[in-house]
């Protein structure tokens, strides 16, 4: 057993507990939270820490398979234009993308993060999470825009689904790389407990393609060899025009969300579905150097999830960054909503809240310390240290 104490634990769900004491056992579950002067806790010996003691976070959205582009592509240079950079330099040795995958997984855990949303479109990463102490769930990205490939391209993505499996499922890539039919057939073929995680409107390009069938993502295609024939101008953003065609019971994470108006917000939650937003500040900087308007998302608030992105469109996988990214930008969001956001809430998003997200008895979700708080307030110099 251990017994950890901080000058503030946040469990997340539940009240600050000012001296609070957690105890765990061996495997680091939870057996008891105490508070201050417990009588449970004479004559053990108990490790304190000054500091904010908060459960492991929870990362949205990675694609891990990727870490070894960190530093390859060009800031700035909007979607399409990284999307072709990511295509064309991703080759590497074997050796080297296992080894970076390895390292990437390391950081994160180094980080404080105990669950991680992970996309991939290869096996690259099956070794590396099968022996992970961090939980993931993977989704096998289906992507396509020639009819004639969609049940190819399905099937391709559940034999790679196969080497994930428990934890996880297929998902449309993105709605510039899936067409209406690969979307139609996508809805068909899959079970009510497959999660979707979507790209959606990374790009203010990818909504100009939709309304009006212009932008960069045409020569884009044209760069790329790829057919862009099954794209018709709607006259409205992309997100209603694409998401008619997904199923409509399976929960879906909608992935960056930096050109999602106020309109499309209001648009998704009138189909009253089991929808998050995941926001990953420090990617949309990097490609496009804007945020998305995090306050419109706010009404949604228990729907608001972090992700880090892949180091090809990141210089680190830390949630905490993330964190300190959008407190820098929107001061008015306090540290405890910001706090659920990269916890509990991703933890529900991956269907992983029995076991993470938050410090509660029978729950595995890792101790984190936050050191350099001043009154709960996330300043920069605010550093990270994982306790179990
Ligand atoms: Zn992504």
């Amino acid at each position: 057993m251990r017994y950890i104490s901080a000058s503030t634990v946040a469990p997340v769900v539940g009240s600050l507990i000012r001296n609070g004491v957690v105890a765990l056992d061996d495997t680091g579950t939870i057996i008891a939270i105490y508070e201050e002067g417990d009588p449970h806790l004479d004559g053990v010996e108990v490790e304190f820490y000054a500091g904010v003691l908060i459960p492991g976070f929870v990362n949205a959205h990675c694609h891990i398979e990727l870490s070894h582009m960190l530093g390859k592509t060009k800031r700035n240079m909007g979607l399409p234009v990284f999307l072709s950079e990511v295509m064309t330099m991703r080759e590497e040795s074997q050796e080297v993308i296992l080894d970076k995958i390895a390292e990437a997984d390391h950081m994160m855990y180094e980080n404080g993060i105990q669950a991680v949303g992970d996309h991939v479109n290869t096996d690259h990463s099956v070794q590396v999470k099968k022996k992970s102490k961090i939980i993931y769930h993977t989704f096998v990205e289906v992507m396509g825009l020639v009819k004639e490939e969609v049940q190819n391209r399905i099937d391709r993505a559940r034999d790679i689904e196969f080497f994930f499996e428990p934890n996880a499922s297929i998902t449309p890539h993105a709605p510039y790389s899936c067409s209406k039919e690969l979307f139609k057939t996508f809805r068909k073929v899959v079970g009510t407990d497959n999660i979707l995680s979507i790209h959606n409107q990374e790009s203010d390009e990818e909504n100009k393609l939709f309304r009006y069938k212009s932008g960069g993502f045409l020569k884009f295609y044209e760069k790329m060899g790829m057919n862009a024939d099954s794209f018709k101008a709607q006259a409205r953003n992309s997100i209603q025009s694409y998401l008619p065609y997904t199923p409509v019971s399976n929960r879906l994470i909608l992935v960056h969300n930096t050109f999602t108006s106020l309109k499309d917000i209001d648009f998704v939650q009138r189909q009253g579905r089991d929808v998050y937003y995941c926001l990953c500040p420090k990617a949309n900087l990097y490609i496009e150097g804007k945020l998305p308007k995090i306050l419109n998302f706010i009404p949604s608030n228990d729907r608001i999830v972090i992700g880090t992105d892949s180091l090809a469109s990141n210089d680190t996988l830390n949630i905490l960054e993330e964190l300190k990214a959008i407190a820098a930008e929107v001061s008015q969001i306090d540290f405890l909503q910001l706090l659920k956001w990269a916890t509990i809430n991703g933890a529900k998003a991956l269907g992983l809240d029995a076991q993470l997200g938050s410090i509660e008895v029978g729950k595995r979700p890792g101790l984190v310390l936050l050191e350099g708080m001043e009154d709960l307030h996330l300043v920069d110099s605010v550093t990270l240290r994982r306790l179990v």
